[in-house]
This record gives structure tokens, sequence and C-alpha cells, in this order.
């Protein structure tokens, strides 16, 4: 099958009911809201302009402080316990391997990405430290307190690699390279190599060269949507926001010239009403390129625009995490698989024996990225449970047992194993 759009799409307003796949026309976000003057741009945050004192908590119920990158920075929650900056247990994960950092403004992200909590419709309800991302909260910390911890800890750090996650915001470019900055003068690169996740729009071919220049390993696009049509729906004109696909594939390109092979790829969120062969068929462009795609279900975050709608179906996860594991690390290419109608894999193109083998190492549902010093396919950024709730995992944070992987069968409806109990 070739990369053109398959026929035989789900009539309009179909409901996901029943589907094993979330179609194109019920994956539909909700129009942004209006947003009173008064609390535009951080405006509550500013006014009230609270000094912040160390580690700032999310908290809806008191002030939030006013922090701006580069003095601060937000992380996730699981790489805010695993430094000790938070108390916590994790669901069956005793750390994370990849410190995420996040930039921090009380204007917050000026996009409006319909699946994302941090989008400025929501400035109206929460100030932006207090937003939800990726199903969990983001602590705020000092930049230098978090250098200093990870410094202090030597070659005994947990940590495998360190990203940057640039936002929507003027400020952004040039606070990412003070952060990158004030990182490498105390952590050599070669202890915890460091990725940018960019934001393209705001961007220069000259920027990511600096990047590179300053000690960036990896650069990332969060592409996010894996056609231009739901790119303008979900992150363009459809939600006034204002991001464009050109531009993004601008800067991904930037990337390959600049970083070169390898060193350089997209996050495509799965399940917001493409195709499983229009994700794979841009899964086998990045390779083609020379790029790694790195693979997030979709989940209707709570507070975005597409909050209402259904997380993606296991089948079609699993379905599409395994072919993108083929064509991203075993040699397989879009070509060698065949689809339905509805753009669904029937066959991966690999004899029934050498794809239960690869099933069974469970390398291939577990959470991509990029990454850390266990594998060259084992993502350090594991972001537990970023995609799915701990009682039904989409992106596996840690090493898939048999039980796991019985389930996996399950949902991609393969045989039993006999060595799988
Ligand atoms: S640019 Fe990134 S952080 Fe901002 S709304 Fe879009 S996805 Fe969220």
């Amino acid at each position: 099958m070739t990369c053109l759009k398959p026929e035989g799409t789900a009539p309009a307003d179909e409901p996901t009911d029943g589907l094993d796949f979330n179609p194109y026309e019920a994956m539909r976000p909700r129009a942004p809201g209006d947003i009173p003057q008064r609390v535009r741009n951080g405006a509550r945050v500013k006014a009230n302009d609270v000094a912040p004192e160390g580690v700032y908590r999310p908290d809806y119920n008191i002030l939030t402080p006013h922090m701006r990158s580069p003095d601060y920075v937000q992380m996730s929650t699981a790489a805010a316990i695993t430094l000790g900056i938070t108390r916590g247990r994790m669901y069956r994960c005793s750390c994370s391997r990849c410190l995420n950092l996040l930039l921090t403004y009380p204007e917050g992200c000026r996009a409006n990405c319909a699946y994302c909590g941090l989008a400025r419709h929501r400035e109206a309800e929460r100030d932006y430290a207090d937003r939800n991302f990726i199903r969990v909260d983001w602590p705020a910390v000092p930049t230098e307190e978090v250098v200093e911890i990870v410094a202090r800890n030597g070659e005994n750090t947990p940590f495998h690699r360190m990203c940057i996650s640039m936002i929507t915001h003027p400020s952004s470019d040039a606070d990412t390279v003070t952060v990158l900055k004030t990182w490498t003068a105390r952590i050599p690169p070669e202890r915890i190599p460091v990725s940018i996740l960019s934001n393209p729009t705001t961007m220069t071919r000259g920027d990511v060269r600096t990047l590179r220049d300053l000690g960036a390993e990896i650069f990332t696009v969060a592409l996010d949507a894996a056609t231009p049509e739901l790119f303008d729906r979900t992150r363009g004109k459809g939600v006034q926001s204002p991001h464009s696909w050109r531009k993004y594939w601008e800067i991904l390109h930037d990337a390959r010239d600049i970083f070169g092979p390898q060193k350089f790829g997209a996050h495509i969120i799965v399940g917001m009403g493409e195709s499983e062969h229009d994700v794979l068929c841009l899964v086998q462009t990045l390779v083609d390129l020379g790029g790694h795609s790195h693979m997030f279900c979709f989940f209707p975050e709570r507070g975005s625009l597409m909050d209402h709608l259904p997380a993606t179906p296991r089948d079609q996860w699993r379905r599409v995490q395994l072919a993108r594991y083929l064509i991203d690390y075993r040699g397989l290419r879009v070509e060698h698989m065949t689809f339905d109608g509805e753009g669904r894999v029937t066959d991966f193109g690999l004899p029934q024996g050498e794809l239960d083998a690869i099933v069974d190492s469970g390398i291939p549902f577990r959470t991509s990225g990029c990454p850390g010093k266990f594998a060259d396919d084992i993502s350090a950024c594991d972001r537990p449970y970023g995609d799915s709730p701990p009682s039904d995992i989409a992106s596996y944070p840690f090493q898939p047992n048999k039980t796991d992987l019985r389930k996996v069968r399950r949902q991609l409806a393969l045989p039993k194993r006999e060595s799988t109990p």
C-alpha cells in the first residue's frame, strides 16, 4: 500500500463506541471560549505579584507566585519524586530516567493546542503553573536548585537524560539558551545528555544551530498531529492557535541538517483522528530522513478542548506501537505492511515466529522517546502514566512482564503463546 489516504473513512458524527479506532469525524475539539480581558496574559499572577519561595507545588487554593524562566522551571511529578523535591511513589516505577524541564511564565504558553492542558484558553480557569499537563502536576523549582542537586549527585545520578521543553512564548528561545548554559556549566553532557523539545513557531535555523553548539545532543519537534488537516484543526486556525505544519517541517529539516542522523525526531500523538496508515507513513518519512518518532497515545486531558473525547482504543494503539517499532528499529517499511480500507494494519510484514519474538521482548510497548543508557531502542524518557492511567497502561514506563504481555497480545488479537502464561 502506498502513502495515500485510504478509502472508506467513517461517516460524519459516527460515534466511536464499538469501533477499534478513533475516526477523524468523531474527534472534533470544542471551540475555545472567550477569555475576559482581566485574566489574559497571566494578569492575575502579575497583579498579585507574590514572591516565590523555593519550590512551588501546584495548588489551586493559594495564590500562584510570580515565577519566570530562566530563573524557574517546572518539572514532571515523576522527575520531582526522583529528584527528592516531591514525596510520592509511582506505580511499579522506582524513578524516572529523564529529567523533563518545562519553561514557565505567568503568561503561560500562548498557543492553544486542543489536546494540551497548558493551552492558552485555560487562563480564565487556572494559572499557568497550576495546570495539569500529560495527566500530572508540574512543580516549579528554581533552576539553580535543580542544577545544584543533579551536579551534587555526580556519577550517581539516576537520570540518563535531561530535556528542556520550550513553550510558545516570546522569551522561550532566549531562556532555553540560558537554562542550557546554566546546566552545562555544571553537568557535562557526557554524563547526562540533553534533548530539546522545541517550539518551531518562534524559532529560526540559527536558533537550532545555537542549541547544538551549546551542547544539546538531540532536537525534537512536537508535530503531535500526524496529518496537515489534523494539525490545523488541533494546533492551528481550528483552535485560534499560531502553529503551522509548514513551519514545523521547516525546523524539522533544519534539525536534520544541523543535528544529523539519529539525533532528531518528532513527537506524534496517536488516535486524534488520523488513520493507522497515516501515522505509519509519517513514521516511515521520519526514518527515511534519518530520524525517529516518539509516540504518545491520545488521552483526554482534563480541562483541554478534547477532554470530552475517547482515549485511543488499545488495539489501535498497540498496532501502531508495534508497527512503529518495526519501522524505527527493525528495518521494516510501511510498504511491507498491509492495511484495510480504514487504514488499519492487517499484517505487519513479518513471519509469525519473528513477530512473536519481538512482541515477547516487550520493548515496542514501552514509552518511546530519546534513548537512555540501557539501549538505543529503550527510551530514557519514560513519562510514567503520561498517556494513560496505571489501570490501563498505554506506554509501559518499565519492562512489561509476562502478565502485561499476555494483555498486550490480547489487545493485538494475537494467539496466546505457550511460553506466555
Ligand atoms: S505549544 Fe505545546 S505547550 Fe503550548 S499549547 Fe501547544 S502542545 Fe501545549
